[in-house]
């Protein structure tokens, strides 16, 4: 029995009509759970005109009510935080606790989105000009798109439409078409928030629905979150439709680890980034470049801990690794260990003669060591559970490699030297730095966004950027003289 996964127009279900389809499936047991309906450019084209509707009395609403649909729409999804884990572990394969923390997450940016009374206000100058009085307001874009990758299907829609919803806008959600039933839960608990039917709906597709989106002229904004061939895509096309687009991409994550940083706390911190959710995190440490002397005894202490890691079904408790997304992609990135070891590498972990459940799609957990930056294993993002150590002699080689990669998303130092970490937060060029922190993810009140190619555009998502990129900015200068004092002026007006 497979359920058939609908699109959600105006606050309901709405079985699709374009007669294509795409399988769901549970990666843990390799079965196939699902049917998806993949939206056809007319049914994204009747998405947009309701949605366009409900923008326009949308916009109407008043701060305080867009701000108590938005405390609703959190309070239901803390009630019921649990189902949403549940929902996104039977699709993507991330276990329980990963997929309660991705929630977790996600809710902090809809309390964030609570806040907009504060963060909607404009500044004001009396007295510009005699007389006159500046001030500035943010107006919503009118419906704004959110085109959202597989792996973190419940967070990276939060990421978007909390903020487009409370700046007034009508939000469309394309999720991943692999894991698309979180954004359907989501859905139903905006209605049930009191969100009024078509400020947020769901259009499930693929390439066909996303150029639909990308080309219509009733879409004013399109975030993105996936892979960088994708993103730049989306860029490069939604811009040249006229549309504002902010485009996250992928990334390679390196841990810099200097010869002075506390071991165990290096390799704790590296394998839970490189291993959690297998991989599959735009912000995972997929490389260590271990500093000088540090090597061996880092690639010993990341090489004990291997083994102890859980990996099954992440919906039984005490496992800590579920597997991939889908099929082919375990296969894709077995077929990177081989490339590594092919190259030089040594593989000191080798995932791939894991005693894991043959059932679904696992892989075991790879370590390979002495990689090279010419090796594909260095070069790609594997999105998997694939960590390579790369061996460098100095703090500056180490900088070099990391400030040479096409990627910038993320990076983390580990070193008990303060003087250090603050000169590597200076020298690196990465969008999101951690000192001491694996995974540093920018708390809701921040903005999230890496550079060169893990990002087009020059808006990051969320936070204060976030609440930019769905508004336009209004200035207003008004006067209210005597009439008897008006008189004809050609010439441009003066403010002294
Ligand atoms: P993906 O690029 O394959 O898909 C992302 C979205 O684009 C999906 O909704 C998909 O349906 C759509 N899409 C896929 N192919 C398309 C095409 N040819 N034309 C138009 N649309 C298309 O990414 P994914 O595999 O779902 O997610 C993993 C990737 O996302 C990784 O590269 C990861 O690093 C990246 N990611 C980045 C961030 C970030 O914040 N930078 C966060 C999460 C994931």
């Amino acid at each position: 029995m497979t359920t058939r996964i609908s699109h959600w127009i105006d606050g309901r279900e709405s079985a699709g009509t374009s007669g294509r389809t795409a399988p769901v499936f549970n990666p843990a047991t390799g079965a196939q759970t699902g049917e998806v309906d993949l939206a056809s450019a007319s049914e994204v084209d009747a998405a947009v005109a309701r949605a366009a509707e409900a923008a326009r009395s949308w916009r109407q609403a008043s701060l305080s009510r867009r701000s108590a649909v938005l405390f609703a729409f959190r309070e239901l999804l803390h009630q019921r935080s649990d189902e949403l884990a549940a929902i996104i572990t039977a699709e993507h394969g991330k276990v329980l606790s990963d997929a309660a923390g991705e929630v977790a997450r996600g809710l902090e940016n809809v309390e964030f989105a609570t806040g907009v009374p504060q963060l909607l206000k404009g500044g004001f100058s009396e007295q510009a000009a005699a007389g006159v009085d500046v001030y500035n307001i943010r107006q919503p874009l009118g419906v704004v798109a959110g085109i959202t990758p597989f792996n973190f299907p419940a967070m990276v829609p939060l990421w978007m439409c909390a903020n487009a919803i409370a700046c007034g806008n009508a939000f469309i959600l394309k999720p991943s078409e692999k894991d698309p039933s979180a954004a359907l839960f989501l859905a139903r608990l905006w209605t049930e928030a009191g969100l009024p039917d078509g400020v947020f709906s769901v259009l499930h597709g693929d390439k066909e629905a996303v150029d639909a989106i990308l080309e219509h002229p009733g879409i004013a904004a399109v975030s993105f979150v996936g892979s960088t061939p994708i993103a730049r895509y989306i860029y490069e096309t939604g811009t040249a439709h006229g549309k504002r687009v902010q485009a996250l991409g992928g990334a390679k994550n390196h841990a810099l680890v200097l010869p002075d940083a506390d071991v165990d706390m290096a390799a704790d911190a590296v394998v839970s980034a490189a291993y959690g959710a297998a991989g599959e995190r735009c912000m995972a440490l997929s490389v260590a470049v271990a500093v000088g002397d540090v090597a061996d005894p880092l690639v010993d202490a990341i090489a004990v801990r291997l083994p102890k890691l859980t990996i099954g079904n992440g919906a039984e408790q005490g496992t800590d690794m579920g597997p991939l997304i889908t099929r082919e992609h375990r296969d894709k990135v077995a077929g990177y260990i081989g490339a590594g070891q092919e190259a030089g590498a040594t593989v000191v972990v080798d995932g791939r003669e894991a005693a894991v459940p043959e059932e679904g799609f696992f892989l075991g957990t790879t370590l390979l060591d002495h990689v090279t930056p010419e090796m594909t294993v260095y070069t790609d993002e594997i999105f998997g559970p694939v960590l390579g150590v790369v061996r460098v002699n100095t703090y500056e080689e180490g900088v070099a490699l990391i400030n040479a990669n096409q990627y910038a998303n993320g990076t983390a130092i580990f070193t008990r030297d303060g003087g250090a970490a603050r000169q590597f937060q200076f020298d690196v060029e990465v969008g999101m730095v951690g000192i001491n922190v694996p995974i540093p993810v920018p708390v809701a009140y921040y903005s999230f966004g890496g550079w060169k190619d893990s990002l087009f555009g020059d808006t990051h998502m969320y936070g204060p950027e976030g609440i930019n990129f769905y508004t336009r900015g209004k200035v207003v200068t008004s006067r209210w003289p005597d009439p008897a004092t008006s008189s004809v002026d050609l010439g441009f007006p003066r403010t002294r």
